[in-house]
């Protein structure tokens, strides 16, 4: 048999033109093919005999079909799905033993009595991998390269790697007292296959701890043959823009399913719901009385963590304010919701479900949720909100992630994390509306947590609204996957708002169901917003949806733009140097007309290579050679440095080329630590490393064939960001003296090696100022400066003898909240958060412009999307990284727009 092609643009087209008619039957069979794999997205409307008896082996039994292209040796199961006449079993692909990331399989069968029939199949298999499963990376080392890298950088410039994915809904960046990321810990787990071109061999290594003030637990990906960092996934799944309140907190009086315990008190467990066996199946909830967030982090309840409890079955007042009864309360709803739906738990299996309310972050109140991928986290609420279990919109939202978890398990990162959050929005909005009673039709009924503020109205509050209406082509926000994991949050409502569109025409039942039935049956983990649409209209057919109801789930999703290829519709006023950046570590530099930048395979799948090219465009050449980790180039116009990891030697190193390619890389410098910053002028190469022995980070210099030599080996003094300009080096010099650490330019003369350290900015408020990112101009060092710790930054210049320090923009209330920042002999340019309190294109960080003598800064591009890291040329002109076309682009132009 062979299968006929579609697209799910004829598809469309056949029920735009012909409802009724043309998507009534499906003509059986039909076949999807994704790109980069033989195994097909999806098949469908097969009707073939299955064997009899486990499911698990039919579906192994039918993948051995060779149309599938696909070895079931490969495949490992991780659950059958039975809902009334349908089964579905989800396999996970391993290759040569090891997990492939993100790549599940699925088999549909229909029983009747005794017969089972294969209706369908897809999801995500590579078919085209090749991985030697032997590392050539130790574990050892791919957690001092993740963990390295959390300590690259200082000050302003901490946020581009991770304080970025919280946005401003955290408030303002922290200052230097919080210190670069010291309480992070590392720890290498098992090596897994990332989807990319033949496969890439990575070390998952789990970071966990604080930086910048906020809990931190990332899942990292290094790759285990070249030691280069692939991506991070933060596994908090925050709530984060939610800006406003909740007993209940809303005073309402709800009955709780409590436990009483031998010594008379009573407790939040609750064994009256159908999961309980008798020894699992509960569902639990703590109350950390104010403990810490960060204490939570791990697996499991930290010891001495008890359960919300009162000397009498009454909970009273307080347990209202820690949260313990809303959280309690709604968890037994969200189960019941789900139950509803044929699901049994969190997990499907009845497993004990946990809540912890009222945890703090450094004594303050916790204004946030999370799932940790165990269970539920509430922070205490204080004076604006109540606890964040107050509305049962995000209890089920948080829930919603267990579930998410247990079934297609959708990736945390770009448009498979925005439809994860999109999922958790729909369902926890859907218990809140179905069990309050409240309709559809109410204006309130789309928002998430508006019930979380205790003075703002809930359109104020709310963090998200699922009837916004926001169009993919029009209103997609063009992030990196440095700020919000990609979007997560910042994209959700495009997907949602979807499903919230079906549930108002068609009504909560079939919704939902619909919804279900995509996630736990069509839905895998790295589906885009084109997969989505594919899976819930899978799932629509599978119900047996007549085609006026299809076409409405149809319509909607075409209101909503998505369709293949809406990417490709956004306007921009920069010349692209080189489409689809996919090194995640990419930053460019620039010097003369010339710049340099790292990248890999459009798939990501090569570890990075050096590029070179013209501002005015034309092919880049690559300067590195062989096939090993390249990152963090720089150039002086003429030659280009950069640093590598070399698996054979175990070292880093530093190499250098002529900017011609003229002669081959010379190898100027072997590191046993991770390089995590280099500059280069004439014969002099600077260098920034982060020391594993001291765990400090330290700044070196080498001049011609001269040893090198550590610029601050002076005890407890660390180096940032070194910044060569004929023979002088800038960089940041961090110490900590009375308490606090101090941070101020220092201009290093390397003929004379001496070393001039330009005054402190005064801080005000009794804490020193912060500063950050010098640049070494021919007369000047320019810098940014936070002297109030708001999060707001200045810029500064000072003579390179280090006197004579003059504001270029004043710090101050209005100064600029920045990302970024480099500077010429004649501008400064900073990449900052506009000023807007709302989550949208227009406030997503842009580069502003201004004279090096003084002056107001002017809007650079006018394009939508995020304007990332950047580099200054000659006169006007800048090269930077572009969020806003669907992917991230190095992108320039020669002067500034001013006015957009
Ligand atoms: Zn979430």
């Amino acid at each position: 048999m062979s299968w006929r092609p579609i697209t799910l643009a004829a598809a469309l087209c056949a029920a735009l033109f012909f409802p009724g008619v043309a998507v009534a039957e499906d003509p059986p069979p039909e076949v999807e093919n994704r790109a980069g794999t033989r195994a097909p997205a999806e098949v469908r409307g097969l009707s073939e005999p299955a064997q009899a008896g486990d499911p698990v082996a039919a579906a192994r039994a039918h993948l051995a079909d060779p149309r599938y292209h696909l070895d079931p040796a490969e495949l490992t199961p991780l659950r059958t799905v039975v809902d009334g006449r349908d089964e579905t079993v989800r396999f996970a692909q391993r290759h040569r033993g090891l997990p492939v990331f993100g790549a599940h399989y699925l088999v549909h069968f229909r029983t009747d009595g005794g017969q089972r029939e294969v209706v369908g199949a897809g999801g995500r298999f590579l078919t085209e991998l090749s991985v030697d499963p032997t590392p050539s990376v130790t574990a050892d080392t791919a957690a001092r390269i993740a963990r390295g890298l959390m300590s690259r950088s200082h000050g302003a410039t901490q946020s581009p790697g991770q304080g970025h994915t919280q946005g401003r809904a955290q408030g303002p960046a922290q200052g230097p007292a919080q210190g670069p990321a010291q309480d992070v810990t590392a720890r290498t787990g098992e090596l897994v296959v990332v989807p990319r071109g033949a496969g890439v061999l990575a070390w998952h290594v789990v970071l966990s701890g604080r930086a910048a003030g906020r809990p931190l637990l990332l899942d990292a990906y290094v790759d285990a043959r070249s030691g280069r960092p692939l991506f991070t996934v933060d596994r908090l799944r925050y709530e984060g823009p939610v800006q406003g309140s909740g007993q209940t907190a809303h005073g309402r009086t709800v009955t709780l399913n409590a436990y009483q315990r031998a010594d008379g008190a009573y407790e939040l467990r609750d064994r009256g719901r159908a999961m309980w066996n008798g020894t699992t199946g509960e569902i639990l909830t703590y109350d950390a009385r104010g403990g810490d967030v960060f204490d939570y982090l791990g697996s499991g309840i930290p010891p001495g963590t008890e359960l919300a409890r009162s000397a009498t079955p009454a909970f009273g007042p307080e347990h209202t304010d820690s949260g313990a009864v809303d959280a309690h309360w709604g968890a037994g709803q969200v189960y019941e919701f789900y139950r509803g739906l044929g699901r049994d738990g969190l997990d499907g299996q009845g497993g004990t479900m946990h809540s912890v309310v009222n945890v703090t972050i450094d004594g303050e109140p916790f204004a946030n949720a999370f799932w940790d991928g165990t269970k539920m986290i509430y922070g205490g609420g204080g004076p604006d909100y109540h606890s964040f279990a107050a509305s049962l919109d995000v209890v089920g939202h948080e829930m919603t992630h267990g579930v998410i978890q247990h079934s297609a398990n959708l990736v945390y990162l770009g448009q498979s994390g925005a439809i994860n959050e999109g999922l958790a929005d729909y369902f926890g909005n859907a218990v809140q509306v179905d069990t309050l009673g409240i309709p559809m039709s109410d204006p309130n009924a789309s928002l998430l947590g508006e019930d979380l503020c205790k003075t703002l109205p809930p359109t104020e509050c709310a963090g998200r609204d699922l009837g916004d209406g926001r169009v993919a082509g029009e209103d997609y926000l063009g992030v990196t996957i440095t700020f919000d994991n990609g979007g997560v949050h910042l994209n959700s409502t495009i997907f949602s708002g979807v499903l919230w569109d079906v549930r108002e025409r068609l009504g909560g039942r079939k919704a939902d169901k619909l919804a279900y039935k995509a996630l736990t049956e069509y839905m895998t983990p790295l589906d885009d917003f084109t997969d989505g649409r594919r899976a819930v209209e899978s799932a629509a057919r599978a119900l047996g949806w007549s085609a006026r109801d299809r076409l409405t789930v149809a319509l909607a999703f075409e209101r909503h733009g998505i369709r293949p290829g809406w990417e490709r519709t956004i306007r921009t006023d920069s010349r692209v140097l080189i489409d689809n950046i996919t090194d995640f570590n990419a930053i460019p530099d620039v010097a003369g007309d010339r710049y340099v930048i790292s990248n890999s395979s459009p798939d990501g799948a090569a570890p990075p290579w050096i590029l070179t090219g013209r501002l005015r465009g034309g092919k880049p050449v690559t300067l590195s050679e062989g096939d090993r980790w390249n990152y963090y180039p720089a150039t002086d116009g003429r030659q280009a440095v950069w640093a590598s990891y070399d698996t054979a030697q175990t070292s880093f190193q530093i190499h250098a080329r002529p900017l011609d390619a003229s002669t081959p890389p010379r190898l100027v410098y072997q590191a046993p630590d991770l390089v995590t910053e280099l500059d280069v002028a004439g014969d002099v190469i600077a260098w920034q490393i982060f020391e594993q022995a001291s765990g400090e980070t330290e700044i070196w210099i080498k001049r011609g064939d001269a040893a090198p030599v550590k610029v601050t080996a002076a005890a407890g003094v660390s180096g940032y960001q070194p910044s060569l300009n004929g023979g002088r080096l800038a960089y940041v010099r961090v110490w900590e003296e009375d308490g606090a650490l101090h941070s101020t330019p220092a201009i290093y003369d390397v003929a004379a090696g001496t070393e001039v350290v330009v005054p402190e900015v005064p801080g005000t408020g009794g804490l020193p100022s912060d500063s950050a990112m010098p640049i070494m101009l021919s007369r000047y060092v320019a810098w940014a400066v936070d002297t109030d710790a708001d999060g707001r930054y200045g810029i500064m210049r000072a003579a390179a003898d280090g006197t004579g320090t003059t504001a270029v923009v004043p710090d101050g209330p209005a100064a600029p909240q920045p990302i970024w920042f480099h500077a010429n002999d004649t501008r400064v340019a900073i990449g900052a958060w506009p000023e807007g309190d709302t989550l949208e294109n227009a406030t997503l960080p842009k580069i502003y412009q201004a004279p090096l003598t003084g002056g107001p800064l002017q809007r650079y591009s006018c394009n939508r999307g995020l304007q990332d890291y950047f580099s200054a040329g000659e006169g006007g002109t800048i090269a930077w990284l572009d969020g806003t076309a669907g992917d991230t682009d190095l992108v320039t132009r020669d002067r500034a727009a001013v006015r957009c």
